[in-house]
């Protein structure tokens, strides 16, 4: 449970938190490299071998996440394969509920996340997701991922907020790492970012499986800001 009269300011990640992951695992490791290994005449593990390679060279990075790089490096455009898998695109157990009570409570709601654009409209035009948020922010928008100070102080900038106030979730400790330096008050992980893996286990940071889990959202008053 959270005590929820020490929060001002609620920020969520996409992937993983409020989106069940399977959807973009399914695509980087089984559609692309599948579409990789059509178009260059190579087995299915050859092409995962080798895009698996190229994206470990960029974990972390800005590129890790962008569409355009990965279009550039395979030679096709990526984001538009991405529709043939949109039935995938779902909420990840209790989520939308969780957003529902956060904005009835009176308390900011930010989407904080690594994707591209592309890839944040898409899932918009898939999910009702969008109607909750106050504010959503692709780190693509400030040139620095989550992992990076840069991202925080920027985010800081366009939309002042206390750290301390604040509860940021998200399914990358390498993330809340730098949400923790940064000075984020409350940190929470999610224990099963992708909804057809096992559950995750020796987390570093309080881990949740259903929103529910934080307690309802206390309704707090705007003069209390
Ligand atoms: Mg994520």
């Amino acid at each position: 449970m959270l005590d929820w009269s020490r929060i001002d300011t609620v920020i969520l990640d996409m992937d993983g938190t409020v989106l069940d992951l399977h959807f973009d695992n399914r695509f980087w490791l089984h559609h692309l490299p599948a579409t990789y290994a059509e178009r260059n005449g190579m087995s299915h593990d050859e092409a995962l071998t080798h895009l698996v390679g190229l994206f470990a060279g960029q974990q972390g990075s800005l590129n890790w996440y962008c569409t355009d790089y990965w279009s550039s490096q395979v030679g096709f455009d990526v984001a538009a394969l991405k529709p043939a898998l949109k039935h995938l695109i779902r909420e990840r157990t209790d989520a939308f509920s969780f957003l529902s009570a956060v904005k009835a409570s009176g308390r900011r709601l930010w989407l904080a996340t690594n994707a591209h654009r592309a890839s944040l409209e898409l899932k918009l035009a898939e999910t009702t997701m969008g109607d909750w948020f106050d504010a959503m922010v692709s780190s693509h928008d400030y040139g620095a991922p989550k992992e990076e100070q840069a991202f925080w102080q920027a985010l800081q900038t366009a939309h002042p907020f206390d750290p301390a106030r604040a509860l940021f979730i998200d399914d990358s400790e390498a993330v809340l790492d730098s949400a923790a330096r940064f000075g984020i008050g409350q940190l929470r992980t999610i224990i099963t970012p992708d909804s057809q893996k096992p559950q995750r286990s020796d987390l570093r940071y309080p881990a949740i499986d259903h929103f529910a889990e934080l307690g309802q959202p206390t309704r707090q008053e705007p003069a209390s800001r």
